[in-house]
């Protein structure tokens, strides 16, 4: 997965290794709570792409404080009507037109006191939409709804990260048949936990993501530096950009094998602790490499006909999503280090 995510991250200007991450997430979260007939239902789906998903969790209030969500689902009918509806708005909902499931996050204990532990995850079958925004209102009978509920996109513009879109998506009473809520009745209060099992993997995802926009930032300005004469000599014969591809090849290098060695520990079923370490060390790191790859084409590193202009937005927004750099350093890392000394 992770050399498959590098590859991809490479080869498509960034956006693409983050293809892979939704269905990822979304997989190991069913994993960890969904039942054993939700499994049979949506893996299969999942591994093939017939069905592609986004996921639902940031809010416009919350986003590294996700504990704290408020999109609301509320128990409806009864029987094959059974179900709940879902009302709220959700925020960054990357790949929200094109997906045909959502898995989001909602409170379905009206209780707010209970924090966490009122959440549940859900799989919210939708359909595909357009990509400049889309607005979808539910029939009545359709899968049990008991019709009129509307899910509204809009979709967000970015300065890079453009091969995906990310949309805010506004729900009114959608409804989503009982079946669809991880774990069924084990499922309810157990959403934020099996989210956050989903956003281990996430992480390390990322990470690899990273290692293919440094990778191909270095392919680009080895190759320009060797292409581009300035006071008479092409730029990859100055020493000073020569120890700048190496300080480069190695930063991308020790990135590289941390995260194949974080693959191996999570293989085991180890390593998440380290999956937030190298999604931190590594998204940095791609902001330096990138940056370096900028400066070493010069002016045309600022044009956006020149792919390195991408890598470096691309690179940028790594210490944001998945876990904002400051929270995951805060509230997995820096915490997990402190309980264990105090062991
Ligand atoms: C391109 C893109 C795609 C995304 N895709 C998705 C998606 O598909 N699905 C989804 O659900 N979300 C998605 N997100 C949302 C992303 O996960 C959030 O942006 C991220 O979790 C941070 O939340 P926030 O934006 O609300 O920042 P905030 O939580 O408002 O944080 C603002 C700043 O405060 C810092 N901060 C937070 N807590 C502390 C603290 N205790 N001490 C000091 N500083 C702190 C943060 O690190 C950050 O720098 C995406 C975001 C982007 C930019």
């Amino acid at each position: 997965m992770v050399v498959a995510t590098e590859e991809l991250a490479r080869g498509s200007l960034g956006a693409g290794g983050s293809l892979i991450t939704r269905p990822e997430i979304l997989t190991r979260a069913l994993l960890a709570g969904g039942t054993e007939d939700q499994k049979q239902e949506w893996l299969p789906k999942l591994a093939t792409a017939e069905v592609m998903n986004a996921v639902a969790v940031t809010e416009p209030d919350y986003g590294s404080d996700v504990a704290g969500v408020k999109v609301t689902a509320t128990r409806t009918g009864e029987g094959d009507g059974a179900g709940w509806l879902i009302n709220g708005v959700k925020t960054w909902c990357t790949f929200g037109a094109r997906a045909d499931v959502l898995m989001l996050l909602a409170r379905t204990d009206p209780d707010r006191s209970t924090g966490h532990r009122g959440l549940s995850l859900f799989v919210v079958p939708k359909p595909r939409g357009e990509g400049h925004g889309f607005a979808f209102t539910q029939e009545a009978g359709d899968g049990g709804a008991p019709g009129g509920g509307t899910m509204e996109g809009r979709p967000i513009d970015t300065i890079g990260y453009r091969g995906m879109h990310s949309y805010e998506v506004a729900f009114d009473g959608w409804f989503v048949p009982a079946a669809n809520l991880i774990g069924r009745e084990d499922g309810e209060g157990r959403g934020f936990y099996y989210q956050m099992a989903g956003f281990e993997n996430g992480r390390l995802q990322t990470a690899a993501r990273a290692v293919g926009v440094m990778q191909a930032a270095y392919e680009a300005a080895r190759q320009y530096a060797l292409d581009r004469v300035v006071f008479g000599r092409p730029v990859a014969d100055y020493q000073l950009t020569r120890a700048k591809l190496a300080r480069m090849a190695v930063i991308i290098q020790a990135s590289r094998q941390f995260s194949y060695a974080v693959a191996g520990m999570m293989a085991k079923g180890e390593g998440t602790l380290e999956a937030s370490m190298v999604k931190a060390y590594v998204c940095k790191a791609a902001e330096w490499v990138t940056r370096e790859a900028m400066q070493i084409h010069g002016g045309m590193g600022y044009a956006e006909e020149f792919p390195v202009s991408r890598y470096f937005v691309d690179a940028r927004v790594l210490s944001i999503f998945e876990g904002a750099d400051e929270t995951l350093c805060l509230k997995v890392v820096a915490r997990r280090l402190v309980a264990e000394r105090a062991a």
